[in-house]
């Protein structure tokens, strides 16, 4: 099999958190709504304790954690939740960038289709996005700024503590969609002007199906969402329907391991890509995107096609180029694009990601593959 290096798109499991999955799979089947028995009362104590450990990833109470179905219900809900606020105070501005995952842009355009206004910030050739431009837009009526920690596609970290200063003085709620960066990049999630906060389990080696918003209270106010589903009124009525026990247990689980280990994770993913962009040099590639997370490198080497690339490194490296493609269309990267590179460099990127435990990377078989394309 080829070495893994797609982590952006999902990391593998931990060992102690498919134990812990299983287990409780097994033995803590009840449900956690169930108030008139153990069986349910246990499996609320499960829930309780890994609210606690995803709270305590960025600082916050555990009252102002929901769990959700990943960083994509996150995301809607932080958006569209926010939409008969928006509408009751008579603030119909939003703010969000050209670089965010598609689960921020569609209810972004879904909220522009129903009467918003929505302002999209450029990024500059190093992905970044630049605070002064987000100065300049906000405006009196401006309901919610949402910026990515991480981009799931280069790795690019904007200035979430400077967007905090920028935004000291102004009522509009702050969005962060941290998939990627949740409990791997331990900075700037604790700031307490961020008001929302989306994660996903399956970036941080826990299972699919399972995230977290954080909804962190201003005094004693939490963020005025309302729902965007209806049901059992579970998870503050925000996000109703059955707890998912097992995978939020596991979810917990990998936030508490998280907490003890993400410094030493960013050291050593930080080391494995300072030898893989040395090696890549060689053969004159450029990396794509500026002030990265030492989980990600996004490069072109000149002269290489992406989708050439990947079928040539299959069976050494599973990666990705991170556009998105489908079976009857292929599509430029909106992220690589909106940074204004040329056709050439979008049409090359290639992907590469990984995680903490992957010291030694096939390195001399990636070049001598690349240069058989040359
Ligand atoms: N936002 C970002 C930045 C992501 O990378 C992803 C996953 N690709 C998501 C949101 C969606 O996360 P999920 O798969 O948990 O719905």
């Amino acid at each position: 099999m080829p070495i893994y290096l797609d982590y952006n798109a999902t990391t593998p499991l931990l060992p102690e958190v498919a134990d812990i999955v299983c287990r409780t799979m097994l033995e803590e089947f009840g449900n956690a709504g169930s108030r008139t028995h153990e069986f349910g009362l246990n499996a609320k104590r499960i829930v309780e304790a890994a609210r606690q450990q995803v709270a305590e990833i960025v600082n916050a109470d555990k009252a102002e954690v929901i769990f959700t179905s990943g960083a994509t219900e996150s995301n809607n809900i932080a958006i569209l939740g926010l939409r008969e606020f928006g509408k009751k105070v008579g603030k119909r501005h939003i703010i969000t960038t050209k670089v965010e995952h598609k689960s921020v842009l569609e209810p972004f355009e879904y909220l522009k289709s129903l009467g918003f206004e929505v302002t999209y910030l450029d990024v500059s050739e190093s992905g970044c996005v630049d605070v002064n431009d987000l100065r300049a837009s906000l405006r009196e009526d401006t309901l919610l700024v949402s910026v990515m920690h991480i981009n799931n596609e280069t790795g690019v970290i904007q200035p979430i503590t400077d967007i905090c200063k920028t935004l000291a003085n102004h009522e509009a709620y702050f969005h962060v969609d941290a998939a990627q960066s949740f409990g791997k990049f331990p900075f700037d999630l604790m700031n307490k002007r961020i008001d929302l906060i989306s994660a996903s389990g399956h970036k941080l080696y826990a299972p699919k199906g399972i995230g977290a918003l954080v909804l962190r209270r201003r005094g004693y106010l939490r963020p005025p969402l309302e729902p965007i589903m209806f049901g059992g009124g579970q998870e503050k009525g925000l996000r109703p329907g059955t707890l998912a026990v097992p995978l939020i247990a596991g979810f917990g689980a990998a936030c508490d391991i998280a907490s003890k280990r993400a410094q030493e994770w960013f050291l050593s993913a930080s080391e494995t890509k300072k030898n893989v962009l040395r090696a890549l040099m060689e053969l004159n590639a450029v990396q794509n995107g500026e002030n990265t997370s030492p989980y990600v490198l996004n490069f072109s080497v000149p002269g290489i096609n992406s989708e050439a690339a990947m079928v040539s490194l299959k069976k050494i490296v599973a990666v990705s180029n991170g556009s998105a493609c489908t079976s009857n269309s292929y599509k430029l990267s909106h992220v690589l694009s909106a940074m204004k590179l040329n056709d050439d460099r979008i049409a090359g990127a290639i992907r590469f990601s990984f995680g903490p435990e992957m010291k030694e990377l096939p390195i001399k078989q990636m070049i001598k593959c690349f240069r058989s394309m040359l």
